[in-house]
């Protein structure tokens, strides 16, 4: 049987967000329920697959299906396309398996022509709203569809409103609009060299063409790689019979959430705007009405509403987005689904539906977007430097967080700064999908037109951004890089700070401070904890990293880079004198005065992780990064080393190395002096002997972990020269301490013997940035430069360092663990890279069974979560 491409929404349901997308699949599970829901059908995302096999053409099989369906819809609908009494107008519209809001287009009114517009406007005795929407349509088409670009129509609709001294699209005469008709479609003629179509089944194969054409799109391109879906994935296509919002004022379209998106608050949360269609209310064309005006103005209409709104709340167990449209009084459900939130509204909102018995707890786990717990760990206004600030303005507090930069007025801007290393606030009448890569850029997000729903919104709270919307005082001059703000006139650079919680615009740069985190944090932290198996760690190298750590729950370190301590000005001398020493003996005295600093970190890191358990990891880098470069510089290190500037320079010469990450480094640093070695271990053990000693109720196991091992005999002779030291030590104290020495698998070639290994190692460690680097075979701090391009040729589709290439280095990781296991039941297994953050990655360790993830001190909570998630899921 040849594959079905068309589904009549009567003929699927909300399990069906594969094949359907999520929008298709919502609106056959709300015409499953009996909500009013204009009817129509999907194409499926197998469709759009098929469509880029073939070469970007619709074959001839999904052509015929399409219009079998178009048929079906016409007998349920009663209308037809091009009909003279009854004609059917639909909607096309894009819809992924993942929301993705604002990256696909939408056309509406389609099926439109000079004759059909003539049967509408007559038989409905409103020519004025005939010809909206045939200007509309004419004007999406042309630019989803031709990719005219919007900005030539919204010109000719402005030039109109000027000729005809309006303000408002909405005082446009049913004249007006059809002059504006004829308009566009002159331009349509003159920009693409043909007639605008008329024939409603050739408009409909070009929007669907548009719109499996729009998931490679570049926005969609870079929202799908920000957000981890799939290329693959395709998008599927609704076609639907229209609701009209603008056939006059009592008809209107709205946006709402069944709860506020922002604080979480169990309440309904939207806006309508009458007389309106689509994208109006978003676009922030009109300012649109509160949803609680709308209870008061269409009290019969808001009364379905809220009907629907509990309907679909309990049924689907979580907070909703939705869109409808009133048509003369009369409600139609257009979309929903389950609503993007901040983090904070994320998790009151968890919180209420299990104390509202709608969900267990691991049910609230599992909603709660990890990454975007973020947002609550970082820094808010410091709140007495906020008091003595000036407030210039206050707008809509569309999206949560502080936010410091200079302003920047486009998108480009906002990038191009962001690249230079300033923090910028991006400053736009309102914001597009093409804007979204400088709303990424930038700090945060000011917008004078639009409301909470409005683009600008959604995105910055999708995204953990800042952003203060539809600031309406604001005297803006785009063109000019600039605006007005009572009374102050800011230009391109000059600093003012935004408030995403309450929407107030602050003049200059406002200090920040840390977050405190709420109790709602705690309780589903809590429930993370208890579902979760890997243990997760942190990455740490001073005692404050660690303490802070700690507070966010981190249950070690996983990660203690000791050569991060040698920066310090009264130890760089130390560590360069050990570099400059001719013997052992020198380099002995050298190392000598390093040991108790490097005792004393120890013993502050022990002190902060209060007896949980320390992995610390022995001198890492290439030497040549600890001494200078400057002449100057080497010109005082002569001097302090008492020896000639062209000694120094001999030695710095000696360091040089055509490729450093592959060269003098890691554990090779101690096979060659084994000085190095000894002193870390010194430091170590003496320091844990110490502390032990303060805190006789905890249990300390040193851990020491051997960097770039890539071989046994290595580690053996490394792990020689430890244990050698640190059972002397321990003797000589009296003391029963015991430590545990591991090692990093970071060479391929670690991975590939990890059953060598593994029997004299008790812990593995898997170091994913190198070992990243080394599998793929290029560097992390060039790869940048040309990566670009192989995400535009979907050659790669993510950044290999920010998350785990499962099928390639993910596979090395696993079979190296399995086959470390193999010949030591009890090695201890972790990962200790960037990735150790990352929730997919976390979720990837959790399945090929490591006991821990280890990660920077703010990624701790999103670990636990992530790890909570992969767990029951597992279960
Ligand atoms: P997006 O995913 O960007 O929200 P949608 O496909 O949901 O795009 O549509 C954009 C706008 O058009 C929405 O406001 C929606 O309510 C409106 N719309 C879509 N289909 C119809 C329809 N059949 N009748 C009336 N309005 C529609
Ligand atoms: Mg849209
Ligand atoms: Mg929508």
């Amino acid at each position: 049987m040849s594959k079905k491409y068309c589904y009549l929404f009567t003929e699927g349901n909300a399990n069906m967000r594969e094949l359907l997308g999520g929008k298709g699949a919502n609106l056959a599970e709300m015409t499953n329920i009996g909500l009013p829901v204009p009817q129509g059908f999907t194409i499926t995302t197998e469709a759009c697959t098929q469509y880029y096999e073939d070469g970007q053409k619709i074959n001839d099989e999904i052509f015929a299906e399409i219009m079998e369906y178009i048929e079906k819809m016409e007998g349920i609908t009663g209308k037809k396309f091009g009909d003279m009494e009854n004609p059917l107008l639909v909607s096309v519209r894009s819809g992924a398996r993942a929301s993705m809001p604002g990256m696909m287009d939408t056309i509406l009114n389609l099926g439109l022509n000079e004759t059909v517009v003539d049967v509408l406007a007559k038989k409905s005795g409103n020519p004025r709203w005939a010809w909206d929407c045939y200007r509309r349509f004419i004007q999406m088409y042309s630019d989803v569809v031709m990719e005219v670009g919007k900005k030539y129509f919204e010109q000719l609709i402005d030039k109109m409103k000027e000729a005809r001294g309006v303000t408002q699209d909405v005082e446009l005469t049913a004249e007006d609009l059809k002059e504006l008709a004829g308009q566009f479609k002159a331009e349509y003629k003159s920009k693409i060299g043909q007639d605008f179509p008329t024939d409603p089944k050739e408009q409909l194969m070009g929007a669907v063409k548009a719109v499996f054409r729009s998931w490679d799109n570049p926005r969609a391109n870079v929202y799908r790689r920000d957000n981890d879906i799939p290329y693959s994935w395709g998008t599927a296509v609704n076609v639907q019979s229209m609701a009209f919002g603008n056939m006059g004022d009592d008809c209107g379209t709205g946006v709402a959430f069944t709860r506020n998106p922002a604080t979480g608050e169990k309440k309904l949360f939207g806006e309508f705007l009458t007389n309106a269609q689509g994208e109006d209310v978003v676009a922030g064309v009109r300012t649109p009405m509160p949803i609680a005006e709308m209870a008061e103005k269409f009290p019969e209409a808001f009364a379905q509403f809220e009907n629907v709104c509990k309907t679909l709340e309990d049924h689907y167990r979580d907070m909703q987005d939705m869109e409808f449209t009133v048509e003369h009084g009369k409600l139609y459900m257009l979309q929903t689904r389950n609503g993007k939130r901040t983090a904070q509204a994320a998790l009151k909102i968890a919180c209420d539906l299990v104390d509202e018995g709608m969900i267990d707890e691991k049910k609230a786990v599992a909603m709660v977007e990890p990454r975007t717990l973020d947002t609550l760990l970082h820094p808010q206004f410091d709140a007495v430097a906020l008091k003595e600030s000036k407030v210039m303005g206050k707008a809509l507090g569309a999206s949560p967080g502080a936010a410091s930069g200079k302003a920047v007025f486009s998108a480009e801007d906002a990038k191009a700064w962001a690249q230079r290393g300033e923090k910028v606030i991006l400053v736009r009448l309102e914001t597009s999908p093409e804007d979204i890569e400088g709303m990424k850029a930038a700090q945060g997000i000011l917008t004078v037109r639009g409301g909470m729903t409005s683009h600008a919104a959604v995105v910055a709270r999708g995204m953990g951004k800042c952003c203060v919307s539809g600031c309406g005082d604001i005297k803006m001059d785009e063109e000019n890089k600039k605006f007005e703000l009572a009374g102050k006139t800011y230009c391109e650079g000059d600093w003012l700070s935004l408030d995403g919680s309450t929407g107030n615009i602050y003049d200059g740069a406002v200090p920040t401070v840390d977050a405190t985190i709420g109790g709602e944090f705690g309780r589903i932290m809590g429930w993370a904890d208890k579902y979760r198996r890997l243990e997760v760690r942190t990455n740490a190298d001073t005692p404050a990293d660690a303490k802070k750590a700690r507070e966010l729950g981190a249950q070690g370190i996983g990660l203690c880079r000791t050569e991060h301590m040698f920066f310090n000005d009264d130890r760089i001398q130390a560590i360069r004198e050990m570099i400059c020493s001719d013997t052992v003996e020198q380099r002995e005295k050298a190392l000598a005065k390093l040991e108790p600093m490097q005792q004393g970190d120890f013993e502050g890191i022990y002190e902060a992780m209060e007896g949980c358990p320390v992995t610390i990891r022995f001198l890492d880098p290439p030497l040549h990064e600890f001494v200078p470069t400057e002449e100057a510089d080497i010109e005082a290190m002569a001097r302090d080393m008492g020896k000639t500037v062209e000694e120094i320079k001999a030695v710095i010469a000696g360091l040089h190395e055509f490729n450093p990450m592959m060269g003098h480094r890691g554990c090779r640093l101690s096979v060659t002096f084994p000085e190095i070695a000894k002193m870390q271990t010194r430091a170590v053990i003496k320091a844990a002997l110490n502390v032990q000693a303060r805190h006789p109720e905890w249990d300390l196991v040193p851990e020491i972990m051997i960097p770039l091992v890539g071989e046994l005999k290595e580690f053996a002779y490394v792990k020689g020269i430890v244990t050698e030291v640190a059972d002397a030590l321990i003797k000589e104290a009296g003391s029963s301490l015991k430590y545990k020495v591991g090692n990093m698998i970071e060479i391929p070639r670690a991975a590939m013997c990890a059953d060598d290994i593994a029997p004299i190692s008790d812990f593995f460690s898997f170091g994913s940035n190198d070992l990243t680097q080394l599998v793929f075979g290029f560097s992390r701090d060039d790869a940048g430069k040309f990566l670009d391009a192989y995400y535009d040729k979907k050659i790669y589709e993510n950044d290999p360092f920010a998350k785990l290439d499962q099928h390639g280095v993910g596979r090395l990781i696993s079979n190296a663990a399995r086959w470390g296991r193999s010949t030591n039941p009890d090695l201890h297994l972790g990962i200790c890279g960037e990735h150790g953050g990352d929730p997919s990655s976390v979720e990837f360790c959790h399945k090929i069974g490591l006991d821990y993830v280890s990660c920077s001190p703010f990624r701790v909570p999103i670990a636990r979560l992530a790890a909570a998630q992969a767990a029951i899921k597992d279960a």
